[in-house]
């Protein structure tokens, strides 16, 4: 049998606009590519992205970073957290999550995740009553969104401060309210392969004014802070100026401009996502052997990146498949390997942390979970022979 292989990398994203390249040799003309160097009365790039996005989301404040990872250690120090504080965690995440718990010198503990990769609300009960965590940091990892009305109740209960981490959900809403808008923060990347694209960077949202405030002088603003833009007033930062380190995370004009152009194509990108999406569901849903979850939850989820699990082949096997699919050029990881692998990794790998629990459950879930990224330089067609390769491999090597 000829098989059919797809050519297109996984890994390419869309050009810049010509007119945020336009805006871009600008700014590099001007020479002035640092966020304060502003001249009388000028707005800095940086400051014009971040009341942009501000908006967007809906929250009072936005402070621009260097990338997530420090979004997210910068919203940790500015919420309070002091060193040896415990942290609850979903342990199905990314590398920068607990990367940046640990810089913060947090103690996080781990809950387990279920079926649909999401957090699991019992798990999190159970953990945050024997834990006494005061702290939260929900990792909205693939886009899926867990139950934020339990999460809500809980924080409430427990008398806990969430932090969300958002990288996977700048645009996605849960009931109608945007990802990042139920905690005290959320954090944002703008990495190559997020919805954003500015190479590195990051945000946090917030409404609250001291968050803000010490969010601000955490990125690097020195007592240059009156230049910020979109800041609380003065009397906030008298109050903190002087206990909040300069973590040096600043933003840079440059990449604003980039960012800044994608904004407004960020909502049509959400739907071109969702379309490739859905063509890659459809397909996959074909397969007896692969297991989709419904995404029946109150979610409006942005499809950058599709999982499924394969019901009809065993966990090692999962490796030949990855293995097959590459071959005929469809690239898929797996989140069930012991050693980690370029971007993936799972929570018992992250040896620098102490007392990693077991969690079997998500253990055995994410040896099940295959991950596949959706870049949008592949369109509706592309997304249907994806899934029609990952069905034929997936049905021989069951029929063996
Ligand atoms: C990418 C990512 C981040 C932050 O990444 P940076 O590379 O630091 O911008 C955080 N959480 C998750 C789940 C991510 O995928």
């Amino acid at each position: 049998m000829n098989k059919t292989t797809f050519k297109k990398p996984f890994t390419q994203q869309e050009g810049m606009s010509s007119e945020a390249i336009a805006r871009a040799v600008e700014i590099l003309e001007g020479g002035r590519l640092h966020r304060y160097n502003t001249l009388e009365g000028e707005v800095s790039e940086v400051a014009l992205l971040e009341s942009e996005y501000a908006e967007y989301q809906g929250a009072k404040y936005c402070v621009a970073c260097t990338s997530g990872g420090q979004a997210m250690q910068i919203a940790l120090r500015s919420v309070g957290l002091k060193p040896g504080d415990k942290i609850l965690a979903n342990a199905y995440t990314l590398a920068p999550v607990p990367g940046a718990m640990h810089a913060a010198g947090a103690m996080p503990v781990f809950v387990e995740i279920d079926d649909n990769w999401h957090t699991d609300i019992d798990d999190l009960r159970a953990k945050a009553k024997s834990s006494g965590a005061k702290f939260m940091m929900l990792s909205h990892m693939r886009g899926h969104i867990t139950d934020m009305d339990a999460v809500m109740d809980l924080c409430e209960e427990f008398g806990i401060t969430l932090i969300e981490d958002c990288a996977h959900t700048m645009g996605a809403e849960w009931k109608g309210k945007k990802s990042g808008n139920f905690g005290t923060v959320g954090c944002f990347s703008n990495q190559t392969y997020k919805h954003m694209n500015s190479g590195e960077g990051g945000f946090l949202t917030t409404d609250d004014e001291e968050v803000a405030a010490r969010a601000i002088i955490h990125t690097g603003s020195y007592m240059l802070y009156g230049r910020h833009g979109n800041a609380p007033p003065e009397e906030v930062f008298q109050k903190i100026r002087l206990d909040t380190p300069n973590l040096s995370a600043r933003l840079d004009n440059l990449r604003a401009s980039l960012l800044r152009d994608q904004l407004k194509g960020l909502n049509r990108n959400i739907q071109r996502w969702n379309e490739r999406y859905q063509a890659l569901e459809v397909g996959l849903r074909r397969s007896p052997h692969l297991f989709l979850p419904e995404r029946k939850q109150h979610e409006a989820y942005v499809g950058s990146s599709i999982q499924f699990q394969p019901m009809s082949i065993s966990s090692e096997d999962i490796p030949e498949l990855v293995s097959r699919c590459g071959q005929r050029g469809v690239e898929i990881k797996w989140f069930g390997a012991e050693e980690p692998v370029a971007f993936t990794s799972r929570y018992d790998s992250w040896q620098y942390l102490q007392d990693i629990p077991d969690l079997p459950k998500t253990k055995e879930i994410l040896s099940r979970t295959c991950d596949m990224r959706v870049p949008l330089t592949f369109d509706v067609a592309d997304c249907v022979v994806i899934s029609e390769i990952i069905c034929e491999e997936v049905a021989e090597m069951t029929a063996r």
